[in-house]
């Protein structure tokens, strides 16, 4: 017997598995260990589960098509047929070995592919395709390549199979598809003439081909995915969105769309979404809540709005509630059958199961909701809003518990915390003198050559280091065994440091096992899961920190290591953070504070940190915010804001050192042309940033903008096992002093060590010492 429900969906589940099955079938069949049977009966497996779990706990919507092996950004190139020529593919079905020589690379030859040289005696591999970053998540899709005038074929019927195999289990499922031209706006082309929109009429046909074979398989509903609908839009795009959804609604009329936008509002493309010939339209009201009125009041009467209230981005339990008071008169005057209640995106974004947490804090697990709860959170706003309030009063009265308990806990509220944060002065963000006076005191203190040497923090981290630290864990090393292991690899980098003569050392990080988690361990306000794995890319999963509370540090993180280190040598040793942006944008953050006050949080934190270290006799402290960018809003119109909070937070933790000690931070790219202003204005006397994958062209950026304090452009890419040549390294230092000048440049790697094998990291250091060597006497020659 079925409950009285309005309709509920969750846009789409993780596939890893409550513990990881997909991560290690496709490891098992990578490694040649097990075949293509089973891991296609694993995948199986876990689209059977997805859906039965998704059906017990009352989802009435459920999706098919949301499963992907690896990326379902790859899995629509699939299905179109978008795939280079240099993967070999001839047409009909593409192979898994093709499959994932898209996704990872190949090292030998894929499925009919000759080799192009005809060299006959080594196998060619092929790179994978460019991963980047889905909106504003953690998610790294494939990026679509396009070539000019590129043909679309159906080359995959996943969609269909997916569905296909859903109804034989008994489930009439709603597929996902990611839009047309989202699809097309996240590609790009090595011809940089080539505007991916322009290739839309090609690509149609194939839409239109999938979405009537479901329709003649028995789909009535499709959940088409336009994610682009909450950014900034060209005139093209609003063309093209019309063009796409015009075309579908007179092909396949009797199917029913549900186009979704996520992660954000609609914004000033609510017109052109409202326009668009779909039956359904999808709006995400946890991150665009605002939008929900500008919506009712325009949108036609027979539209089916699917409202995101559930958060699929975040792992807090919602305030039940408080989102039936907010919902119950839209649903009363827009009628039931014209809505939809639903997660605000699909669930990947969030762990699988709350349930496998078992040494959580009681309190704080009960304020939690991972993908398996917030199913039932949807059922239970479906049920009530359909009138079922008595089935259900105890779970709204405990969710309304829940919401209460944890906005009054001392365990989230510090009023120490607060205290600080309203006592934060304006000068805290500021260095007490301006760069140049800071940076002759900091010439004096430190004494370093032109073209001082460094490297960005980390070494290798062994198998001995990780064998190591995995024993100290499971309790086999003692904290003594543990210290002492540390300290002995602490100290042979040390010395080899001395040994090549680089001039500004680092202590390795060989203690660290994350550069978030680490901190994270030591702050308060932070917790850790378990099973809390979220997928980052393909069989790539990490598991965020949460955090719930007001962040402090207890007691000092870093100070023993890095002073450590230092009474080890007489030149100066940096000390390595984690910058507050970081510690942030890589964690779930709780829902309770705006972003910025969190990270303010943090930055105090910090703070104390860093002016322990430079108590205890640290001259030089790095703050790495790798992460500064890819925190910036969807909306260009957001910028502003977001970075002026995120560059305060990093000089409020920066600013509490004396002149004479120097601050620098580290960014792992360098796309920098449109923040450029925002790095001058973080104000740290010496920045490293990635270069010489791009061979300086960040300089270009520098052109315009004269950046005032001292810069470290890479050298040496780290990425790659590869050991640069001297000369290589002296071009590109000597390429830098075309934008830069000569007393403004460091030289050092591109990012930390710790990927890499200390057999490539040794002759590339060295290497490095001996072109900032050169380059130093070339100038010294040329003064003369
Ligand atoms: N200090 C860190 C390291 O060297 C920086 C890593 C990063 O920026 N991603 O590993
Ligand atoms: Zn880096």
């Amino acid at each position: 017997m079925s409950i009285p429900s309005l309709p509920v969906s969750t846009l789409g589940t993780p596939r890893i598995g409550p513990r990881r099955e997909l991560k290690f079938a496709l490891e098992s069949f990578w490694s040649g260990k097990s075949g293509e049977a089973a891991l296609l009966e694993a995948a199986a497996g876990l689209r059977a589960a997805n859906w039965a779990r998704q059906r017990a706990l009352g989802v009435t919507n459920i999706p098919s098509n949301d499963f992907s092996l690896y990326d379902h950004v790859l899995d629509t190139s699939v299905m179109v047929g978008a795939i280079p020529d240099a993967y070999g593919w001839n047409g009909g079905k593409v192979s898994l070995a093709t499959y994932f020589a898209l996704a990872r690379g190949s090292e030998g030859e894929t499925q009919g592919a000759a080799c192009a040289s005809g060299c006959g005696a080594h196998s060619h591999g092929v790179p994978a395709l460019e991963m980047t970053k889905w909106f504003d998540t953690n998610y790294h899709y494939l990026t679509p390549e396009f070539t000019k005038g590129q043909v679309f074929t159906l080359a995959s019927t996943k969609p269909v199979d997916e569905y296909v195999e859903a109804k034989a289990l008994g489930y009439q499922t709603r597929p996902v598809l990611l839009g047309p031209v989202t699809f097309l706006k996240l590609g790009k082309s090595k011809d940089p003439a080539l505007d991916p929109l322009s290739l839309l009429a090609n690509l149609l046909p194939v839409y239109v081909d999938v979405l009537r074979r479901l329709k003649a398989n028995g789909a009535e509903w499709v959940q088409i995915d336009e994610p682009c609908l909450v950014l900034d839009l060209d005139d093209a795009t609003r063309q093209a969105l019309r063009a796409a959804y015009g075309m579908f609604a007179h092909a396949s009329p009797a199917l029913k769309l549900m186009l979704t936008s996520y992660f954000g509002g609609l914004g000033d493309n609510l017109a052109d979404a409202l326009a668009l010939p779909v039956a359904g339209l999808h709006l995400d009201l946890v991150r665009a809540p605002e939008q929900l009125d500008a919506v009712l009041a325009r949108a036609p009467r027979g539209l089916v709005l699917s409202l995101g209230v559930i958060d699929g981005r975040n792992i807090w339990r919602a305030n039940i509630p408080s989102i039936l008071d907010r919902l119950a008169p839209v649903v009363a005057k827009r009628g039931p059958d014209h809505i939809e209640i639903a997660s605000s995106c699909s669930l990947l974004h969030v762990p699988i199961d709350l349930d496998l947490e078992t040494d959580l804090d009681p309190d704080l697990k009960n304020w939690l909701a991972f993908s398996v709860q917030k199913m039932g959170e949807l059922a239970t706003l479906g049920r009530a809003l359909a009138g079922g309030g008595d089935a259900i009063a105890a779970t709204i009265a405990d969710s309304a518990r829940a919401f209460a308990a944890r906005a009054a806990s001392k365990k989230v509220h510090d009023p120490a915390v607060a205290a600080r944060i309203a006592a934060i002065a304006r000068q805290m963000a500021e260095r007490a003198s301006p760069f140049e006076i800071r940076r002759e005191w900091q010439r004096r203190a430190l004494d370093l050559p032109d073209f001082p040497t460094t490297t960005i923090g980390s070494f290798p981290q062994t198998p001995e280091v990780r064998k190591a630290r995995a024993a100290h864990a499971k309790g086999a090393l003692t904290d003594a065994d543990y210290d002492a292991f540390l300290r002995a690899e602490t100290k042979e980098a040390v010395r080899w440091q001395e040994e090549i003569g680089l001039d500004v050392l680092v202590h390795g990080e060989f203690e660290r096992n994350d550069m978030v988690q680490y901190f994270g361990e030591q702050l308060s306000g932070y917790v850790f899961t378990q099973h809390g794995w979220v997928q980052s890319y393909g069989s790539r999963y990490v598991r965020p920190p949460i955090i719930f509370g007001d962040v402090s540090r207890p007691k000092q993180m870093t100070v023993a290591w890095s002073t450590y280190a230092q009474s080890l040598t007489k030149r100066p040793m940096k000390g390595m953070l984690t910058g507050p942006v970081t510690m942030m944008q890589w964690s779930f953050v709780r829902d309770d504070l705006p972003r910025s006050e969190v990270c303010r949080q943090i930055a105090l934190a910090l703070r104390d940190e860093v002016t322990d270290l430079e108590a205890a006799g640290i001259r030089i402290i790095q703050i790495d915010e790798p992460a500064i960018r890819e925190g910036l809003p969807l909306r260009r119109a957001d910028w502003p804001a977001y970075l002026a909070w995120a560059v305060e937070c990093f000089r409020l933790a920066a600013s509490g050192v004396r002149d004479d000690t120097q601050i620098h931070t580290h960014m792992c790219y360098s796309e920098f042309n449109d923040i450029i202003q925002s790095i001058g204005a973080m104000d740290a006397d010496v920045i490293s940033i990635e270069t010489s994958r791009s061979k300086m062209e960040l300089l270009d950026a520098f052109v315009a903008y004269r950046y005032p304090n001292e810069i470290g452009p890479g050298v040496y890419d780290i990425h790659s096992p590869r050991v640069p040549p001297v000369g290589e390294m002296t071009e590109l230092l000597v390429k830098a002093t075309k934008s830069l000048t000569p007393d403004q440049i460091w030289v050092n790697p591109d990012c930390g060590l710790k990927t890499r094998k200390w057999e490539e990291v040794r002759p590339a250091l060295v290497n490095m010492v001996a072109a900032a060597k050169d380059v130093r006497a070339a100038l010294a020659k040329a003064a003369e």
